[in-house]
């Protein structure tokens, strides 16, 4: 449908129905439980696209074929979901059966190793948390119960780069299911269906809201998974409301605009960053000194605005001077909005340690002026100096 097209072309046009509703660009909020049938005989055989609130409206409609024409040719089905979380366990529990082994990705985001930790046992599904940065090597860990392989790329707070299609093809290999959360990158710099994955997860609270006023989730199957994931999706009564899906649907029309600003900001702050004193080293796999640099430069067409840095060790009392004081730079989870965010980075790794002595933080580059940015973390440097 929309082969050949830009992804700012379609993040403007796709999943647009206006002629359904009376010239109005956009598709408006369904608010809808109970769908009326004409007759009887209508009703019995259900031969009408919308049947019943949760089983999607024109606004679900709208938004989830924008995503799938996002996520490129190799998309079939796009479901949304109330969160990026429920998305993640939802496409997990779509694949692994009782008795089931998972390899997840060491670096994964925090919850979704809470998950696998705390829940998945209960359901009798195993995980092993391998090296990111494995590659192919992959292979030597799938065991013959082994269902699905899950990556993250990059990594949640150390952004390592993971080398997707070699772990896609050494998963097909063995008949494995490949998911991955593609938060970062979105669609617009790297489509996970065209590099072998399976099911492309997004917390699309993220990006894809990219206003700070919306919870969503998104997975995207390709044809091989489509039929279980609508199936398990479908029994558990997933579904998002007509306002949250029309927000994350309003965000996806500057999605491709908005990432350009949110890359160049957050590569000229990092370029900034990695000449300061105070900076042992910045991660940011668009940067060539990364060493995941010349894997991403292969598969992704670009980076977000979402990067860490670690910090020449430094005291509890300077990094509160540090933290405390930013104008721009606000204090909190998520990302992805319009505004710039910092917070100390803390995670779990039991496949291969993190290195590091002084303190790691993540930014996330907002659409503010990026001189403004730079002298509000100059005055957080300066405050961590003069700290005791
Ligand atoms: C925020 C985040 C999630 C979870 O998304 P929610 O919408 O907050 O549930 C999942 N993966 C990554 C990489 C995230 O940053």
């Amino acid at each position: 449908m929309d082969e050949g097209k830009k992804p700012q072309t379609i993040a403007v046009s796709a999943g647009r129905m206006t002629a359904e509703h009376f010239g109005s660009v956009n598709t408006p909020v369904y608010r809808t439980s109970t769908v009326l049938y004409p007759d009887i005989h209508s009703l019995l055989t259900e031969n009408q696209p919308y049947k019943y609130g949760r089983r999607g409206t024109p606004t679900s409609r709208s938004f989830e074929s924008a995503i799938e024409a996002l996520e490129g040719d190799a998309a079939a089905r796009c479901v949304a979901l109330p969160s990026g979380l429920s998305a993640i366990t939802t496409a997990i529990l779509s694949v692994c059966n009782a008795g089931d082994h998972m390899l997840m990705a060491d670096t994964c985001y925090g919850p979704t190793r809470i998950f696998c930790d705390k829940t998945l046992p209960r359901f009798g599904i195993e995980t092993t948390y391998y090296d990111a940065t494995v590659g192919d090597g992959i292979a030597a860990l799938i065991k013959d119960n082994t269902r699905a392989i899950y990556c993250e790329s990059p990594g949640s707070l150390t952004f390592e780069i993971q080398d997707v299609p070699a772990i896609a093809k050494a998963a097909h290999a063995r008949g494995v299911s490949v998911l991955m959360d593609n938060t970062w990158a979105t669609p617009v710099f790297f489509r996970p269906l065209d590099h072998g994955v399976d099911l492309s997860i997004m917390s699309g609270t993220k990006y894809i809201g990219g206003h700070a006023d919306v919870m969503v989730g998104t997975i995207t199957a390709n044809e091989s998974h489509t039929k279980r994931l609508e199936d398990f999706y479908g029994d558990c009564g997933l579904f998002l409301g007509g306002d949250d899906t029309y927000l994350s649907l309003r965000g996806v029309r500057t999605l491709a605009l908005r990432l350009k600003q949110h890359e160049a900001s957050a590569l000229e702050i990092a370029r900034w960053l990695q000449h300061r004193d105070e900076v042992v080293r910045v991660l940011h796999p668009g940067l060539q000194s990364d060493p995941g640099h010349s894997l991403w430069k292969r598969d992704f067409k670009g980076s977000s605005g979402l990067f860490g840095v670690e910090l020449k060790p430094a005291s509890e009392a300077a990094m509160t001077a540090f933290f405390d004081g930013f104008h721009h730079f606000g204090l909190g989870y998520s990302w992805g909005g319009y505004e710039s965010l910092v917070i100390p980075s803390h995670f779990k790794r039991t496949a291969k340690r993190f290195e590091h002595d002084g303190p790691l933080i993540r930014f996330h580059a907002g659409l503010e002026d990026t001189n403004d940015l730079i002298a509000d973390i100059d005055a957080a440097f300066a405050r961590l100096k003069a700290a005791p």
